[in-house]
């Protein structure tokens, strides 16, 4: 299967954080052919592994399954589901969105709803309406009605966005974050020759609301290096400074040199930059975000674990759709299969 098609499929699967049933089964399918062996652990993790030289290094490649979501939180007298965010979302992308909920009966489609601008006050329609204020609408003519359909208190709820390829080079969809990095994953491990390393492919759960896969996944690698797969904020939009966000679409993988829980260790960040160099692959180097990613986790895991992240620059990441470039993609893969092949110079 091609990478553009894998990715489409796994950004159209579901996988709010906690909910990763669906997902889950997807990337155990997709990873199995490229792997000697695959668990799951406790709380779900996928965990693939490639085996190598004894006496190599154990690389754990991570990428996280989860997305940012919904959860129902109350069911009104009248069918109205009130609801709590999953992870990082911001309120003002929240008005007007197609969702999906994920009832014991299967899925239902509703909107998320809110009083209609004709009878806002004009003080009312300059506020961000917080999500408190929202409501999902699933049809129902009253409580008893929306439970009969299936609908329950925590519920998970996700976005209702078909994956779409725009322009040249670029596609269109949902939870790119991360599911660009669980596609690019599967195809390093599609492309791996059989290499040195001991590879532990793994896919996370739970990361979006505080990386807590990866923390339980990496204590039982406990690998030697560890790459997070993963995006970055692509800032090359109008009304955004490049100091605010440099980092720009088709210009490569984004490495991390510090964010705000991870200073790269030295010597991965080497290892990157030596094997983009050697191979011809663009590359920008990042710093200051304010956000984290499993590599944070990984890397403080027992007496500490030398880590670091290929971000793949993606546009209005936490929202319900976002944008990047397959050449970008591309890049990230070829950088993940040399930093892998290289790594036992270094470790
Ligand atoms: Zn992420």
């Amino acid at each position: 299967m091609k990478l553009i098609d894998v990715l489409e499929k796994l950004s159209n699967a579901c996988g709010v954080a906690g909910r990763e049933e669906e997902i889950r089964d997807l990337m155990k399918k997709m990873l199995e052919p490229n792997v000697d062996e695959i668990r799951e652990d406790k709380l779900g993790n996928v965990i693939g592994i490639k085996k190598g030289k004894k006496d190599a290094p154990t690389v754990m490649l991570a990428a996280h399954m989860d997305e940012i979501g919904l959860m129902v939180k109350n069911i009104t007298k009248e069918g109205f589901l009130q609801f709590a965010k999953i992870g990082g979302i911001d309120d003002r992308i929240l008005i007007a969105q197609r969702i999906i909920v994920h009832t014991d009966k299967g899925p239902i489609a509703g909107i998320v709803g809110s009083k209609p601008p004709h009878i806002l006050k004009e003080e009312e329609k300059k506020k961000v309406i917080e999500a408190d204020d929202l409501f999902i609408d699933v049809g129902a003519s009253d409580q008893k009605d929306a439970q009969k359909m299936g609908a329950r208190v925590g519920d998970a709820v996700s976005f209702d966005i078909k994956f779409a390829k725009v322009g040249k080079d670029a596609v269109l969809g949902k939870a790119f974050d991360d599911r660009v990095g669980c596609a690019a994953l599967i195809e390093t491990m599609r492309r791996l020759p059989k290499v040195e390393c001991t590879i532990y492919a793994t896919g996370t759960v739970q990361e979006e609301v505080g990386l807590r896969g990866a923390t339980i996944a990496a204590f039982q690698i406990y690998p030697d290096v560890g790459i997070a797969l993963d995006v970055t904020v692509a800032g090359d939009t109008p009304g955004v400074k490049e100091v605010e966000a440099p980092v720009k679409m088709r210009k490569g993988p984004a490495l991390t040199v510090a964010d705000l829980g991870l200073i790269t260790h030295p010597k991965v960040l080497k290892l990157f930059i030596d094997s983009a160099e050697e191979n011809k692959i663009p590359y920008q180097l990042e710093t200051g975000m304010r956000g984290t990613t499993d590599a944070s986790k990984i890397a403080l895991t027992k007496e500490g674990v030398p880590s670091g992240v290929i971000s793949i620059p993606s546009r209005y990441i936490h929202s319900p759709a976002s944008m990047l470039s397959l050449e970008d993609v591309e890049n990230a893969v070829k950088l993940a299969v040399a930093s892998i092949k290289n790594a036992p110079k270094y470790f």
